[in-house]
């Protein structure tokens, strides 16, 4: 098939699929998702991915009525049948279906399973990518990867419309991340990451870029950095399950990082390395 999508048992093109209106994901964003890239139909980093989804899930007191090995099976098996060797997976578990009504106590149903495959490349990780900022001013809820968007949507608006590549937050003077990636800097060999409270989604990939750093003996910091210090830093680059890490030489129309381009390429290529192992990447 060239798409799949999956309804709460049901199956069908993306185009196709219909849902209820009383979904409360519909209404509220009442819900919270994941993705990630599948190569050659292995899904990258999947544990993790079910690990974080179960997790956003009990954040918002959301109990899904599956087991995780039953989550992943109904998921492989919509890769499997996309033909595609480069596709993207989206899923999502909505609190459920009932009239509309802010308070949930309403909603009759179990939590919904929605997922689509769709063909998908991945960014080209040894690309350079513009950015422009962005005052940080969603809620306090960043750490939850919830189906309610609009400000990181408003905010890749913003980016496409400044021939960028991504839109970095930041509140006030703080560095936080970008609409949909984390965002790191190199300063002196030492890698700077936004510590993981609610300000920012602990990416499945920064995750993995901070393990590669210490395998490679590179320092990591896990502190909040400044504007300042992002626009003065060796390197800037961004993470994303669709964008292993991307290399940014400009922020608002300024040059910036490109400084440490080795280490930079090492953590990329052992990255590009690790995703090699595990899927075989294209
Ligand atoms: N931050 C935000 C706001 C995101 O939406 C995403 C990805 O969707 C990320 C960070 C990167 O997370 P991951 O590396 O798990 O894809």
């Amino acid at each position: 098939m060239e798409n799949i999508a999956y309804y709460d048992g049901k199956i069908s093109p993306i185009e196709e699929m219909m849902v209820p209106m009383n979904d409360r994901g519909c209404y509220f964003g009442d819900g919270v998702y994941d993705a990630s890239m599948a190569i050659n139909h292995v899904v990258m980093a999947f544990d993790d991915h079910i690990n974080r989804i179960y997790r956003s899930a009990a954040l918002i007191d959301i109990e899904i009525p599956m087991e995780k090995a039953e989550m992943k099976a109904i998921l492989q098996d919509l890769v499997n049948r996309v033909d595609s060797n480069s596709t993207m997976l989206y899923w999502q578990v909505t609190r459920g279906v009932g009239m509309r009504s802010h308070p949930y106590s309403g909603a009759k149903s179990a939590p919904k399973l929605w997922a689509f495959v769709k063909p998908m490349k991945m960014t080209d990780p040894y690309g350079l990518y513009q950015c422009v900022t962005m005052e940080d001013r969603r809620f306090y809820f960043c750490n939850i990867k919830t189906i309610d968007l609009l400000p990181s949507v408003m905010a890749a608006q913003h980016a496409v419309e400044n021939d960028c590549y991504e839109t970095i937050f930041h509140r006030g003077n703080r560095v936080t991340e970008c609409a949909h990636s984390n965002v790191h800097i190199l300063r002196d060999g030492v890698l700077h990451t936004a510590p993981c409270d609610e300000l920012i989604l602990p990416g499945i990939t920064r995750a993995h870029v901070i393990a590669i750093c210490k395998k490679l003996g590179i320092p990591v910091v896990e502190e909040p950095f400044t504007l300042e210090e992002m626009m003065a830093a060796d390197e800037v680059f961004t993470t994303s399950s669709s964008a292993l890490s991307t290399r940014i030489n400009r922020i608002d129309g300024k040059p910036v990082g490109c400084r440490d381009e080795k280490t930079f390429a090492a953590i990329r290529d052992a990255y590009q390395e690790e995703m090699k192992q595990e899927c075989g990447l294209l």
